[in-house]
């Protein structure tokens, strides 16, 4: 087993394009982590240079004390899965599973056993004697997945293998990664462009943009904690709204001015966050949608139109629009009864629940 896979400043360019800048990180044996970003941030360039598959421009990837760059692939202990179904259309589901074994040079019995007890957690026990051109696409994906398994991988490399599934396969295949991942105790590293995914399966997430990491943490920590404008953009259901204003003051009082609006900021806020540092600053104001409030009060609150509703299964939403800001603000309610177009409401924001970063 690895016990520990090492980035050191890893970077990877292609003719013009940098896909990974720098990348440094310790994973550790029988971490479940999951690097997120969007399409094009480098996800798939990782993996492939942990895989073999690509070469690493520069920096070091170390499986322990070893530096693999220049190991093959056959000698890393690492499998691969990708978003496409990598299985052969020409043999059974069993020969597809058994194939990868070759190379080990095991007794047949143990191998049979190997495949069954698989195919049994993936729930393919039925489908070994089938032809695979007749499997749905979540079949032939456990199929990919045994196949990347029966070698017991010290490592598991996951491109976005959901992807192509429907959502109570992809919810399905899910589950059965955890459990494959309890059982078996290898390494995974997952990647994927679906935050929500993320939050779900990742007890590490790594949050990647343009190739760079953006921040390295547990869900609760990227939710509550977002290092960065990007990851409380990115993470997190419901969306922030992300509001550009400036900080000012006026006497002893500090208010986020946003459009034409100003909104008190409590004074144990103000200390916490160090708001002083950022007075005539531009700043972003990151804030769930329910962690803004309608209010009647009009002092201190701030008025914005009603612009449209939005029911989402048992979530409700308004979004508003407040004079002079660009960007609409989404914010949660109980109901939607009584909510009419155009017509004005007050709202309040609270600040425990909000982040502040200064505009770079
Ligand atoms: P992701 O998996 O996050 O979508 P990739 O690692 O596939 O990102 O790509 C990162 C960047 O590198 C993208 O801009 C992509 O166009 C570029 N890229 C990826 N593979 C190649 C390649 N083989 N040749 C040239 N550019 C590539
Ligand atoms: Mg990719």
């Amino acid at each position: 087993m690895i016990k520990e896979i090492k980035f050191q400043n890893v970077s990877k360019e292609y003719e013009q394009e940098i896909a990974v800048s720098s990348f440094s990180l310790s994973i550790f044996e029988n971490e479940f982590v999951v690097i997120v970003g969007p399409s094009g941030s480098g996800k798939s360039s990782l993996l492939k240079m942990l895989h073999g598959s690509e070469k690493v421009s520069e920096g070091l990837i170390f499986f322990d004390d070893q530096v693999i760059n220049n190991v093959p692939t056959v000698d890393r202990d690492v499998e691969i899965v990708f978003q496409h179904y990598a299985i052969d259309y020409d043999v059974s589901v069993e020969k597809n599973i058994i194939k990868s074994l070759k190379k080990k040079k095991l007794p047949k019995n143990i191998v049979k056993e190997k495949v069954l007890e698989l195919a049994r957690i993936l729930e393919i026990e039925e489908l070994l004697k089938s032809d695979p051109k007749q499997l749905s696409g979540g079949e032939k994906q456990r199929v990919a997945l045994a196949r990347a398994l029966v070698c017991e991988p010290s490592l598991l490399l996951l491109d976005e293998p959901l992807s192509n599934l429907d959502s109570s396969m992809r919810f399905k295949v899910r589950l059965l990664l955890k459990k494959i991942h309890r059982k078996y105790k290898n390494t995974i590293i997952y990647v994927t462009h679906d935050q929500k995914e993320a939050l779900t399966l990742g007890d590490k997430i790594v949050v990647l943009k343009d190739g760079v990491i953006q921040q390295v943490g547990t869900p609760k920590e990227l939710y509550y904690n977002p290092s960065n404008i990007f990851v409380a953009s990115f993470i997190g259901n419901p969306l922030a709204n992300i509001i550009e204003g400036k900080i000012v003051k006026e006497k002893t009082n500090h208010y986020f001015k946003f459009g034409n609006e100003m909104i008190l900021i409590p004074a144990e806020i103000v200390q916490k966050e160090k708001i002083d540092e950022c007075i005539n600053k531009e700043i972003v104001i990151a804030i769930r949608p329910n962690a803004i409030a309608i209010t009647k009060e009009k002092t201190g609150s701030v008025v914005g139109k009603v612009l449209s509703k939005e029911q989402i299964g048992q979530e409700n939403y308004i979004h508003i629009k407040v004079k002079g800001v660009k960007e609409y603000i989404r914010i949660q309610v109980e109901s939607l009864v009584g909510f009419i177009e155009n017509e004005e409401i007050n709202i309040l924001f609270n600040f425990e629940e909000a982040k502040l970063f200064l505009k770079s």
